[in-house]
């Protein structure tokens, strides 16, 4: 479905061609949930890896889509075994993260920050800082062959990644953690995040890590809100200083609305739409694991009209069989979503980087508005 006034024919029509053609802002982004198929099955070949549940790419493709399809985070994450399974030496991770930028700039992103968590990848003995020096010499990489790839004529624009380094909540080196991504902030990392299962290891639990970042005025997002509800999203804001909210979907918990469409907000709802906290929504990757029923239902709808800090973004690409071109489309689909509303979500997007406000500003005014000004007409 699509609005009338999207329709109107000084617009450029909204499909998937055309949306792939705007520059797009990306926050949140798993490094090990975006491996393209191919080099999952060929990273495992190459270093005996044996635990694949398929061999032939397209099938591992349907594999991960499936599996993933759980209605639950839990089951969700296990399909993580098997790209962290192969992303375990300096080689794989670096061409990794180079895959991951070429085929980011390839979707039209301009502005991406992709997360990973270091802890994962030293099961054949590389110590934390060679993971992290591996993947942002892939990014620097992948960054460089994208910039080539810049034409006029093919609509192509160069992109820029920040990284974020991400603790698992369930383990216990979130402030080691911390402290690599304050000592890499001059190297390509712009902040901090603690991501896993959810129920039972609130954020709390890693209170000394976030301490540690705000102390050395470093930006942190945390995955709350997801598969847990409200006591998540508040000890995130107010016990451990968020800039950001991983999800946040279960927000909608503290606002109701009656039979006449009018909403109110509770007091956490109202504070977090009042300091325009950035909502990181996957909307894909939600209905996966249930913290949504459909599109169509997700909250972001709601929190859009509202006018919630809300942005888009992927998750995991190989688990959700997306793309920020397919999410976008997704919501055009369900909401009748016009150029405007595209426009809006990605300055929000690029309002809530942890890179440098001008640096946010020049891409904002010299990349994001004339592109969707010429969308409009
Ligand atoms: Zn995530």
């Amino acid at each position: 479905m699509i609005s009338s006034d999207s329709v109107t024919r000084m617009y450029t029509p909204l499909d998937e061609e055309s949306i792939r053609r705007v520059p797009k802002v990306l926050l949140h982004d798993h490094l090990d949930g975006g491996v393209r198929p191919e080099t999952v099955a060929e990273l495992a070949a190459e270093g005996g890896y044996a635990d694949l549940p398929a061999a032939d790419p397209g099938e591992l493709a349907a594999w991960f889509r499936t599996a993933a399809d759980s209605g639950s985070l839990e089951r969700y994450l296990e399909t993580f075994a098997h790209t962290v399974g192969v992303m375990q030496t300096r080689s794989s991770l670096a061409r990794v993260a180079a895959e991951c930028a070429l085929d980011l700039a390839g979707d039209g992103v301009v502005y991406a920050e992709v997360r990973f968590a270091p802890e994962l990848h030293v099961e054949q003995g590389l110590e934390l800082t060679e993971v992290i020096d591996a993947v942002l010499a892939g990014f620097a990489d992948g960054t460089a062959q994208a910039a080539a790839l810049v034409s006029a004529e093919n609509a192509r624009r160069p992109i820029r990644i920040g990284v974020l380094l991400t603790a698992m909540r369930h383990a216990a080196r979130s402030r080691e953690i911390a402290e690599l991504a304050i000592a890499y902030r001059d190297r390509g990392v712009v902040g901090f995040d603690i991501a896993g299962a959810e129920a039972g290891f609130p954020p709390t639990r890693h209170l000394d890590a976030f301490e540690y970042m705000r102390r050395d005025n470093g930006h942190f997002t945390i995955h709350a809100g997801e598969a847990f509800g409200l006591p998540s999203i508040w000890e995130a804001l107010q016990w451990c200083g968020a800039d950001r909210l991983g999800h946040g979907v279960r927000i909608v918990d503290d606002i109701t609305v009656d039979d006449s469409g009018t909403a109110t907000l509770g007091r956490l709802a109202a504070y977090v739409r009042d300091v325009r906290v950035p909502l990181e929504m996957c909307p894909s990757s939600n209905v996966q694991t249930g913290a949504a029923a459909s599109i169509a239902e997700h909250p972001i709808g709601l929190l859009r009209r509202l006018g919630f800090r809300v942005t888009v973004n992927t998750d995991n690409r190989l688990m959700s069989d997306c793309s920020m071109t397919s999410e976008m489309l997704s919501l055009v689909e369900a909401f009748g979503y016009g150029w405007a509303d595209l426009r809006w979500l990605t300055i929000n997007a690029m309002k809530s980087a942890f890179i440098p406000f001008d640096e946010r500003l020049a891409l904002i005014n010299d990349v994001i508005k004339p592109a969707y000004a010429d969308m409009l007409g």
